[in-house]
């Protein structure tokens, strides 16, 4: 039986960032991956090939921009799927080996195999790939679990056709279909429709609460749900429930529930967007003291140390957010705890960011947040139609604010909805991670006209001295 210091379950980017900062501290680390490549959902099927294609869509949108008025006009974009899914696929490809070049060059040892815990200290390994080692089983002083996580699909959705996909099968590309129904107005189905939508589908979205991207700031929201509602003429049904979809020949057959729609509707294809389950069901887990919650999310402390003195969990198995920096921020943190440092994962603020046109973007507590907690604050805004930036790019639709402690004047969070607000939101995240004043940032000379200096006006307004130089 083979037996390792440290191993790994999962090479996501949860469990490849802990597995090198261990090696990098002098461990032995072994790193079990089910699949042959490195890079879990986030490189493989989601964040990269995702950005990948909403680049593309993103070049389609801006030629429509381009009115009369401008002085330039573009004849309908010529689509070639083949060099479009080769193009993306490249991009994961050149990633994935520069992975597997990181991991060998640390000493890694990498196992293609699915893992399955028998105890708190053996991990058995199934799976036809040589590196397995004998007799299929492996031992370990210590083990961090990073299974990630999968695209929930409830039984009522379970259909056996590619036409109903969820966002790996849409990232798949396999057609421009004429018409295509999202269910669910997160952020998967919105930047995966507006891709759709840009090469010429006619999508359509259902979602069960009143608005886009539940649990996101409204101000943000409102400007990217109506350049939506453009993009998507309107097919947007809010306050209904998908009942039920079945195949009716080429077509998905969809019960709609009200009162946003009703009644049936065919579609091309339809897209499952509606959350993400923990990969915590089949990996024997019942043979260890890891604890889950109801949903499946694994219990850890702030050292990512689960109920089993042996396991830690990183990453989307962790719960909310569930997304890739985060599982990065707690591979990192798991095994700074491991060697002893004095570590804690208590992050002021974890960024998040929706790639749709506009894009909008967050960090720290939020206004609606901060109201449903009883905390007094103080909200500033500043409108990008006062952006010199903004207004040369035609995009006066943008938004910047920030959330004060109208007390100590700290700043606590930001909103920024605009093309280019994942960019801005790095800055914010500095400012509220370094307990920064709204007078820092007021104060800090930011370079003109750049969309940039929307984050220092928004911080001026807190003063009522913002000036507009245009
Ligand atoms: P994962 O990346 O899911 O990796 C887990 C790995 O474990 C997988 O490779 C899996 O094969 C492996 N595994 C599972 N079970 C076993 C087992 N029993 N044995 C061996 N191996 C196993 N996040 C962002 O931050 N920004 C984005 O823009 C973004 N866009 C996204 C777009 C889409 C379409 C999707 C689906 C997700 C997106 N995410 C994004 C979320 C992001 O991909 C995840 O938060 C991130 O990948 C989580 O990392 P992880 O390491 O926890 O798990």
């Amino acid at each position: 039986m083979s037996h390792t210091q440290l191993a790994v379950l999962g090479g996501g980017p949860g469990g490849y960032a802990a597995a090198f900062l261990a090696a990098d501290h002098g461990m032995e680390v072994t790193l079990i991956e089910q699949e042959p490549r490195l890079g879990g959902t986030c490189l493989l099927r989601g964040c990269i090939p995702s950005k990948a294609l909403l680049h593309v869509a993103k070049v389609i949108d801006e030629t429509y921009e381009l009115h009369d008025d401008w002085g330039v006009s573009f004849g309908a974009p010529q689509i070639d799927l083949d060099k479009l899914r080769a193009r993306k696929d490249k991009v994961i490809e050149t990633m994935s080996a520069g992975l597997k070049q990181l991991a060998k060059r640390r000493n890694v040892t990498v196992i293609q195999a699915r893992g399955k815990f028998l105890d708190s200290n053996t991990l058995e390994l199934t799976g036809d790939s040589p590196t397995i080692p004998e007799g299929g089983k492996l031992t370990f002083d210590k083990c961090v679990i990073a299974t990630g996580s999968v695209a929930a699909v409830p039984p009522a959705f379970q259909v056996d056709s590619d036409r109903v996909m969820d966002s790996t099968g849409a990232l798949q590309l396999q057609e421009v279909p004429e018409t295509m129904l999202v269910i669910g107005g997160g952020y998967i189905g919105l930047e995966m429709g507006s891709v759709y939508a840009n090469l010429g589908t006619q999508v359509s979205v259902v979602e069960l609460t009143d608005g886009l991207l539940p649990g996101a700031d409204r101000n943000l929201v409102k400007p990217l749900q109506k350049r939506i509602e453009t993009l998507f003429e309107g097919r947007l049904h809010l306050n209904t429930k998908v009942g039920s979809i079945g195949i009716r020949g080429e077509k998905v057959e969809v019960a709609f529930e009200g009162p946003g729609k009703f009644g049936t509707e065919k579609y091309d294809r339809v897209l499952v967007s509606i959350g993400r389950w923990p990969n915590t069901k089949d990996i024997g887990l019942e043979n260890t003291k890891v604890v889950v919650d109801k949903r499946g999310f694994i219990a850890v402390n702030g050292q990512l140390q689960t109920d089993d003195p042996k396991l830690l969990a990183i990453g989307d198995v962790t719960g909310n957010p569930m997304l890739a920096h985060k599982a990065t921020h707690e591979g990192r943190t798991a095994i700074e705890a491991l060697l002893g440092h004095p570590v804690e994962f208590k992050p002021a603020a974890i960024p998040a960011v929706i790639f749709t046109d506009p894009e909008i973007a967050w960090a720290g507590l939020m206004e609606e947040e901060a109201k449903a907690a009883g905390r007094e604050v103080e909200v500033v805004m500043y409108p990008w139609a006062a952006s010199g930036r903004a207004q040369s790019l035609g995009r006066s639709d943008g938004m910047t604010k920030w959330i004060v402690d109208p007390t100590t004047k700290v700043v606590l969070g930001c909103g920024i909805v605009g093309p280019g607000a994942g960019e801005l939101i790095g800055e914010a995240v500095l400012a509220i991670e370094m307990r920064a004043e709204v007078g820092d940032i007021a104060a800090s000379i930011h370079p003109h006209p750049t969309l940039s200096e929307t984050v220092m006006n928004a911080a001026e307004v807190f003063f009522g001295t913002a000036t507009e130089i245009y």
